[in-house]
């Protein structure tokens, strides 16, 4: 009996302990944790329920596009409830980051899993994001009108030959501020802004639309040659829709840059947020999705490929593109890029 009391004691004196841990958030006894997502797909279901199931740790999720949980960070403050942030594009990590939204992260595992070129820089007490997929910036274009060879480089986009026939969505959307910045990073700030000078005179309509609207209006003969990330044309290409099986048919694909420095690389990236009240299952939550299933189960949710190098895809669509050459420049130094990308763009008119 005494001990059977003592034993209820020490029970007792526990749960006071875990009541007054800040890192864990109690509700009904059970550890959560906040998630503010920019992705979400059916997958992730199966995603999160491994996650719960491996830790008791409950996600929950609040789900929005890039800008909204952006504004929703800042305008929360130290009130913020998120402890994990999703986003996609490495511009829009870089802009949150210089927007003081995360924190830096320390972790073994997580800076031997996800290559140094696929997070932040380590300003000495680890990376404040983390790329967690990575998605390709390919070029495709109208198999009547064109062949791969006039194609087969982000510069000849530049080319007068394409003169009223290239496409693309706002030259400030993040995906192209990326492709810009990256193009800085390898050519500098002259070859750049020529560069898009010449992508402004060879534009088929003014910029709009997103990308998918973009492999559209090569199909539909409106553009001759298009910019899109790799997801787009992938879900395209696993689509069963007639008008989508048109599409795929009529439009080539090439990887660009596979004779020079390769194929603009972007990700989507996971922080912990600043405020995050549960550390500590943030932390196992980042740890987790860099796992081998986590990786296949959260790229395939968007046709992407794993951002663990040693991880293969399954994907069909992705499998059928092939393996390419990857740019090596990091995501890092490509969202940095962005302000004077920006810029070059307000001269050349790229709107
Ligand atoms: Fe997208």
């Amino acid at each position: 009996m005494r001990r059977r009391l003592a034993l209820t004691a020490a029970v007792a004196a526990l749960a006071t302990t875990l009541a007054a841990t800040p890192t864990l958030a109690q509700q009904g006894g059970e550890q959560v944790l906040n998630l503010y997502s920019a992705r979400h797909y059916q997958t992730d279901e199966a995603l999160y329920d491994g996650f719960t199931r491996a830790t008791g740790i409950r996600i929950n999720r609040l789900d929005g596009d890039d800008n909204g949980i952006l504004s929703r960070l800042k305008s929360e403050g130290a009130a913020s409830p998120a402890d994990v942030v999703l986003l996609v594009d490495a511009a829009r990590l870089w802009r949150a980051e210089q927007d003081g939204l995360f924190q830096p992260v320390r972790s073994a595992t997580l800076e031997q899993r996800i290559p140094s070129t696929l997070r932040s820089d380590d300003a000495g007490q680890g990376p404040q994001w983390f790329g967690i997929s990575t998605r390709a910036r390919v070029i495709v274009y109208d198999k009547a009108r064109l062949q791969p060879a006039q194609v087969d480089t982000y510069a000849k986009l530049a080319d007068p030959a394409l003169k009223g026939l290239l496409c693309t969505r706002s030259g400030s959307h993040p995906y192209n501020l990326s492709l810009f910045g990256s193009m800085l990073e390898r050519n500098g700030p002259e070859v750049t802004e020529q560069w898009l000078r010449g992508l402004v005179a060879n534009m088929a309509r003014p910029p709009k639309g997103g990308d998918t609207d973009q492999i559209r209006a090569v199909a539909s003969g409106e553009c001759g040659v298009a910019i899109t990330n790799s997801y787009y044309l992938a879900r395209l290409m696993r689509s069963s829709k007639p008008e989508d099986r048109t599409v795929v048919e009529r439009v080539g694909v090439v990887f660009p840059d596979q004779a020079g420095a390769g194929t603009h690389v972007n990700v989507a990236g996971m922080a912990m947020a600043r405020h995050a009240k549960n550390r500590d299952a943030a932390l196992r939550f980042m740890e987790y999705l860099a796992g081998d299933a986590a990786q296949i189960y959260f790229a395939d949710g968007n046709n992407e490929w794993p951002a663990v190098p040693a991880v293969q895809t399954k994907n069909p669509a992705l499998m059928a593109l092939g393996d390419f050459r990857r740019e090596a420049v990091p995501v890092s130094a490509i969202g940095r890029n962005q302000v004077a990308v920006q810029q070059m763009l307000d001269r050349v008119g790229y709107r």
